[in-house]
């Protein structure tokens, strides 16, 4: 008999909402949100334990989906 235990680290991206912000593309004020990765320790593809997350310095306009470095919207 052979055992299978599939482990690994799995990386998913969230987004927070940051406030409004002009958006280049919709020439407007937007919501925006920012991106946002979080790391799991997976078992079997199901994360199991929160590795923490770390920012990925874009922020995304939740009307059109244009992602922008937060330095270029704040
Ligand atoms: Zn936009």
């Amino acid at each position: 008999m052979t055992l299978f235990i599939i482990f690994g680290i799995d990386s998913k991206t969230k987004a927070k909402p940051v406030g409004h912000h002009h958006c280049p593309a919709c020439q407007a004020e937007r919501t925006f949100t920012e991106l946002r990765r979080s790391r799991w320790f997976s078992l079997f593809f199901i994360p199991i334990i929160p590795l923490g997350s770390s920012s990925l310095g874009r922020v995304q306009c939740t009307t059109c989906g244009s992602e922008y470095n937060e330095e270029a919207v704040t």
